[in-house]
């Protein structure tokens, strides 16, 4: 931490105030870290233990049967990681809007997709997550945590069910609007 000259009245920063230095205001409404969380042998190691995901040196990822071990391991700290965070706070990059009347047929096939193109995106980015599907019979509506996962359910659609694919990105926003339609 750099020193800097004392200003009168003004107390040493507290770590929070560091953190929302170094990683923007985002910091604010996340709980400084509990102290076990800083555990000398395991610098860092949390779990969250909605999704399992593992965070080591600030990498997030899954690993299921080192979940099962480090849950059981008491200085290993317990969080929510930054994808449940977004759900929780409704934090939402990308919609996708499928319209179809292929949808109506196969229906099943078409929501094994849109899961599928989650565990993907999820095992390269902990952060992808479906937010919320609506199934409308011949439009299905889709909420996604990055607009990654967004664009590449729409490809996902196109490449399956030919049709037509074009995706928005909100100029200035991180916000991707997917539409894929087929008659
Ligand atoms: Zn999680």
């Amino acid at each position: 931490m750099p020193e800097t000259i004392p200003i009168p009245g003004r107390v040493k920063p507290t770590r929070r105030a560091y953190d929302r230095r170094s990683l923007g205001a985002s910091a604010e409404w996340r709980p400084p870290p509990a102290k076990r969380q800083m555990a000398k042998d395991r610098p860092g190691t949390l779990i969250c233990a909605r999704c399992h995901a593992i965070s080591t040196i600030k990498r997030w990822f899954y690993d299921e049967r080192r979940y099962q071990e480090l849950k059981r391991d008491t200085r290993v700290g317990v969080t929510t990681c930054p994808g449940c965070e977004r759900l929780d706070r409704q934090l939402y990059e990308g919609d996708v809007r499928l319209r179809s009347v292929l949808l109506v047929g196969t229906k099943r096939q078409s929501l094994a997709m849109i899961r599928h193109e989650e565990q993907k995106a999820m095992r390269e980015n902990p952060i992808a997550r479906l937010a919320a599907v609506h199934d409308q019979g011949a439009e299905i509506t889709i909420f996604t945590t990055t607009r990654y996962l967004a664009e590449r359910i729409g490809r996902a659609f196109e490449r399956a069910f030919g049709g037509t694919l074009r995706v928005d990105r909100l100029v200035g926003e991180k916000f991707s609007r997917v539409y894929w339609e087929r008659r």
